[in-house]
């Protein structure tokens, strides 16, 4: 097929407004996927994705369709919906000439349709907005057309109205991606140039690359290079999906399709990276390539020790196919051995816990999750730091830095206030306001991403009755006023328990701690100290008490089968008990305060 006749798109649209049901009915009505065989949502393939109803991966499929006698194939590339995903939905976008920018005709504009519209304006994707779901009896194609105008600058007569759920108007969708978005340009003469935009693991093949050829043709059999690494492959199969992989012997200039090469790990293929020929005469790799940046980090543990290497070989098995989780193995005092994890994002962290809980029989405990930070200390040295306890004491800090984010909040006017008050308590600066029109108003703020994880996004959704919605992009490191608080219990430090805070937030949190420890802590034959500290300062203190008589003093008499019964108790207790110096912490104890958060 001739470039001309080539048209590579995508659907960005804000969760739930229907960008799989209008894939399905694009796929359906170019006859790619008969409607016997469509199972509905079919780019959703993975049974986490559709339950969560959010698209994890981005996919490839290739339609052909004719019009006035001539074959086009029509190339729709899915992009995560998702903030977390944003590095991989940039890469999918490098992929496109044209965007079909979806908007719920009830819901309307919404925060990541915004963040969406925007990332595919800076790649100079030629913007053809829908307004879908017009079959609702509360559609409000008008006001949502002025909205869309108001907030992304689109011109409502342009406005194309669907039904991706009854097809109306699909037709008339297909007629304008032939007509508005651009064919693909390059020289399928030209040396080979090519774009990795997203792959996954295949038990039986390895892995599957995801490429856009922007330059020059690959061929069947032919040797690859990988400009990131400089690792050579033989391409042993290359094809479109269709929406099935559907082998050819080329791919030129302008498509979409993907490459095996016998590779093993997914860890050796980098989205973002660029594919050309091995040798002195490459091409130039395109964009940066930019590794994965991992923003969250959690500590996992198995809950019974036992299961240490069942839960290594579930992390293990995750990363093969999710190269932007990371882990490593962690000792803590209080949770035995586990795992430091790095996520993308919260979502990520989600969807990453929700898998291991499905594939593994592991019973989990989770660390509250923490950012990374950045830390210069008084020689100069800046370090990033991934978890609480490895922040150093508070003399050796010159500079203590945290990750902001610039949110992105659109609400109904009524709840204006609120959401302004929740970000004033989050340490945020207002950056942005504005009315869509309708009644609603986009509201923009620069805030911590600390904060934004620890809650923000459910508060949003509270104060504004689940009508507020929040997008975020990282906007970089400003230093702050932080510090590490400990938990000391007769002295010794609970590493798990340390965080980063505030100092202005310290004496609350740290007091608030210690009182909630003090009182899942058993009693013993000495009194035990619960101390929040700063460093050397401790701003808390709390005591448990000795015990007064033995355990079983209170059943003196005959009562052997009580006193034996008692005594079992103690022990099975024991089991899950952790040594923090000399004293004796139960796991559920630990459990109680993490989750206290
Ligand atoms: P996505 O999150 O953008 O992929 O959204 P989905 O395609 O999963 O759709 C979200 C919900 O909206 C599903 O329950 C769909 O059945 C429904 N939906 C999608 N398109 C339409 C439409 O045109 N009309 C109606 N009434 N419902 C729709
Ligand atoms: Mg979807």
């Amino acid at each position: 097929i001739p470039t001309t006749q080539i048209r590579n798109f995508c659907i960005i649209a804000h969760i739930d407004h229907g960008k799989s049901t209008l894939a399905d009915r694009l796929l359906e009505q170019t006859g790619t996927v008969t409607t016997r065989e469509m199972k509905s949502q079919l780019l959703d393939d993975l049974a986490l994705e559709r339950q969560r109803g959010i698209t994890i991966k981005a996919r490839a499929v290739a339609m052909q369709c004719e019009r006035n006698g001539v074959t086009y194939q029509l190339n729709l590339i899915d992009t995560p919906g998702h903030v977390d995903f944003q590095y991989e939905v940039s890469r999918s976008l490098a992929c496109c000439e044209g965007a079909l920018l979806l908007v719920d005709a009830f819901q309307g504009v919404e925060a990541q349709t915004v963040a969406n519209a925007f990332a595919a304006m800076e790649h100079e994707l030629k913007i053809i907005p829908v307004i879908n779901k017009i079959d609702l009896i509360h559609a409000r194609p008008d006001e949502v057309a002025e909205e869309m105008m108001n907030s992304l600058g689109t011109d409502p007569e342009e406005c194309l109205r669907v039904s991706a759920k009854t097809g109306l108007g699909v037709d008339d969708l297909v007629d304008a991606i032939i007509e508005h978005v651009p064919p693909p340009t390059g020289d399928p003469n030209g040396t080979l140039q090519a774009m990795v935009f997203d792959s996954n693991y295949d038990d039986f093949r390895g892995a599957i690359t995801y490429i856009r050829v922007m330059e020059g043709t690959v061929r069947k059999g032919q040797k690859i290079q990988f400009l990131s690494t400089g690792s050579t492959h033989d391409v042993v199969e290359l094809g479109q999906f269709a929406p099935a992989r559907v082998a050819t012997n080329e791919l030129a200039a302008g498509q979409v399709g993907y490459l095996i090469c016998n590779i093993k790990s997914l860890g050796d293929v980098h989205i973002g990276d660029t594919v050309s020929i091995p040798g002195d005469h490459a091409a130039e790799a395109l964009l940066g390539y930019d590794r994965p940046r991992r923003m969250v980090y959690c500590g996992l543990f198995p809950s019974d020790g036992q299961d240490f290497s069942e839960l290594r070989d579930a992390l293990e098995r995750l990363a093969v196919n999710d190269p932007s989780f990371e882990f490593e193995p962690e000792t803590s005092d209080a949770l035995g051995f586990g795992f430091r994890c790095g996520f993308l994002g919260l979502l990520h962290m989600e969807i990453v816990q929700q898998r291991l809980e499905q594939e593994s029989d592991v019973d989990l405990v989770q660390t509250a999750p923490n950012v990374t930070y950045e830390i210069t200390n008084k020689r100069g040295e800046t370090r990033m730091i991934h978890k609480p306890q490895d922040v150093p004491d508070p003399g050796e800090i010159e500079e203590f830095r945290q990750p902001i984010v610039r949110c992105n909040i659109i609400v109904p006017e009524d709840y204006i206030g609120a959401v302004i008050k929740l970000c004033q308590e989050r340490r945020g600066i207002q950056k942005n306001q504005e009315y869509l029109g309708a009644g609603r108003a986009m509201i923009t703020y620069d805030i911590p991403l600390a904060e934004v994880i620890y809650d923000l996004h459910d508060k949003i959704k509270s104060c504004t009755r689940g009508y507020g919605t929040l997008d975020y992009e990282m906007v970089g490191y400003e230093a702050a006023d932080l510090c590490r608080l400990d938990i000391l219990v007769n002295g010794s430090r609970v590493d798990a328990l340390s965080v980063v805070c505030n100092k202005a937030d310290a004496d609350r949190r740290g007091r608030a701690v210690a009182k909630k420890l003090k009182q899942e802590i058993e009693r013993h034959m000495f009194e035990v100290a619960v101390q929040a500290a700063i460093g050397t300062r401790v701003i808390a203190r709390e005591t448990v008490p000795a015990m007064r008589k033995n355990v079983t003093a209170k059943c003196y008499g005959g009562d052997i089968s009580r006193k034996k019964k008692l005594l079992q108790k103690q022990k099975e207790g024991k089991k899950r008990m952790k040594a923090i110096g000399s004293v004796e912490i139960s796991q559920k104890a630990f459990m109680a305060v993490l989750s206290g958060g």
